[in-house]
């Protein structure tokens, strides 16, 4: 099997990848990140979406509309939101994806912990 480094937790792990985007942002002003993680890491990711985040795409097929809600899934705060979108592939399926309103605060902290945790030194290179 094939060893790759999970951009994640930045160490190597034997096969399979997966590969996650994450999406946060405006339909026209989307910052969007893709990750090459290891399966330890996806779970801990999906963990954290599902029941947070709204199941929008199963196995490839559309199942829900994007709510255009002004509250925040995480504090419940009600104001400005931004979505965030979290898409799955895992080997041998079709993509999953997950969307969620959040506060600007939410946002970022969510993404901190799921996302970009700390990252290992040295940082890799780009
Ligand atoms: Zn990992
Ligand atoms: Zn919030």
């Amino acid at each position: 099997m094939a060893i790759f480094p999970c951009e994640r937790h930045g160490a190597r792990y034997v096969g399979p990848q997966s590969t996650l985007y994450f999406g946060v942002g405006t339909e026209t002003d989307i910052d969007r990140v893709k990750l090459r993680v290891c399966s330890p890491c996806l779970d801990d990711i999906e963990a954290s979406v599902v029941g947070l985040f709204d199941q929008v795409v199963r196995e490839g097929e559309p199942l829900a509309d994007f709510q255009h809600s002004m509250e925040c899934v995480r504090c419940n705060a009600i104001g400005d939101t931004v979505p965030l979108f979290v898409t799955i592939y895992r080997p041998k399926h079709d993509q999953n994806q997950f969307y969620a309103r959040m506060c600007s605060g939410c946002a970022a902290e969510w993404r901190s912990v799921n996302i970009d945790p700390e990252p290992p030194t040295p940082p890799k290179k780009r």
